[in-house]
């Protein structure tokens, strides 16, 4: 507890909502992959802001197209045509096989526009009676009313009854049970390639592509969660490219302008008829500024090799991590995850052993309870990897 803050702790109760249960550590600033107290302990961010800031805090050239761009144009509305939206759809198109872009603000946002232009695409495009959205147990879509019926998780639904309708959750990889829960009243099937919040839990090549063929066989939409497996952080632009699947929907957000409020949906042509002017909308969605940074950050992807560098230092950190699993059988279940995704599963919950890896000033969080998630900017060196690596070796070693 020694970097609490006292002062900020006690004064934000009494003007925020307490929808936060707060790390005891007050961050005053951040540069690369280190973030630092107002008293200027040094911390080695392996969460990235929950895969957010995927290039590091403050990149100077991202730095530098915000102030560079804030002195163009912020914002004008989506009334107006202007350069940086477009270009940043033409980017994101070049990287996957999708074809028209949505912006929006955030991953519950790009998720929103999916669940509505799955129903929309079925009442207005092929006019059949389909409504229904299949997800997986353990999901995480965001926290807006549909987005959160979505979710495989009771505990984000707690006391927001009544749900909307036409959300049905299935069993996580069980193959029979979605081929029971897909009909002709499905509008669309929307899984994570990987969980994040679920516990870096991954789907097999098998079941993914049998859920795809089982979407294409029943005409409903294939749509993938990639707000948090998105934009190199598995290894690959988006991690459904490991497996060679062809979604008809997509949605991205948390990396995508590193750190300033970005969501996208990308969909088929096909798909992409169902929204017409006037048929969804945002005010702030797509503005100059965020797209300007976006295309910056897919600029750097690209020119910097990241999703090979991910799944490169990622490949390393999982070799560290099944080592300890060796090392300590009774203390680590299992170690999973893809590229700089990674899970570590204890067999204990994970609380100790986090505040633990704080003391040693590495930041990380706990997923389900016993996952030290680690999803550390795709700059993070070798180095930086290795020492967290000996730090909760040491930590095992005593706890
Ligand atoms: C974080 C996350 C969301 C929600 O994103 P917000 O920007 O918090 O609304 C949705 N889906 C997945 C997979 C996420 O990891």
């Amino acid at each position: 507890m020694k970097e609490q803050n006292d002062t900020t702790q006690n004064q934000e109760k009494a003007v925020l909502c307490a929808t936060y249960s707060r790390y005891p550590l007050e961050i005053a600033r951040g540069r690369g992959t280190k973030l630092y107290s107002p008293q200027g302990s040094e911390y080695t961010d392996l969460l990235a802001g929950i895969a957010v800031c995927a290039l590091g805090h403050c990149h100077p050239e991202i730095s530098a197209v915000i102030k560079e761009q804030s002195e163009i144009l912020i914002h004008c509305s989506n009334l107006f045509y202007q350069t940086p939206q477009l270009e940043l759809a033409r980017a994101l198109t070049r990287g996957c096989s999708l074809d028209r872009v949505f912006f929006c603000n955030s991953g519950a946002e790009a998720n929103e526009a999916a669940l509505k232009i799955a129903r929309r695409f079925m009442q207005t495009v092929r006019t059949q009676e389909a409504f229904e959205i299949v997800t997986l147990e353990g999901s995480f879509h965001g926290r807006t009313l549909a987005t959160l019926t979505a979710t495989g998780q009771d505990k984000v639904k707690e006391g927001y009854a009544p749900l909307p309708p036409g959300f049905k959750t299935v069993p996580f990889a069980d193959i029979e049970a979605i081929k029971a829960a897909v009909s002709n009243k499905t509008a669309a099937v929307l899984v994570e390639i990987i969980q994040g919040e679920g516990g870096v839990r991954c789907l097999s090549r098998d079941y993914l592509q049998e859920v795809q063929d089982l979407c294409r066989s029943q005409g409903c939409l294939f749509m993938v969660d990639e707000v948090q497996t998105g934009l190199g952080r598995t290894g690959k632009l988006w991690a459904h490219q490991h497996f060679d699947l062809r979604p008809d929907v997509l949605t991205t957000a948390k990396g995508l302008a590193n750190g300033l409020p970005l969501g996208a949906m990308l969909v088929s042509q096909e798909v992409s008829q169902a929204f017409g002017p006037g048929s969804h909308a945002t005010t702030f969605g797509g503005g100059p500024l965020v797209c300007a940074v976006g295309a910056k950050v897919l600029e750097i992807i690209d020119r910097d090799g990241l999703c090979r560098r991910a799944a490169e230092i990622g490949n390393e950190a999982l070799e560290g991590f099944q080592e300890l699993k060796r090392r300590f059988p009774d203390k680590i279940r299992e170690v999973r995850g893809k590229g700089l995704m990674q899970g570590i599963e204890l067999t204990f919950p994970g609380k100790g052993v986090w505040q633990e890896l704080l003391n040693k000033g590495f930041i990380c969080n706990v997923v389900q309870d016993h996952t030290l998630r680690i999803l550390p900017p795709l700059t993070i060196s070798r180095e930086e990897i290795s020492s967290f690596t000996r730090s909760l070796e040491e930590i095992l070693t005593t706890i």
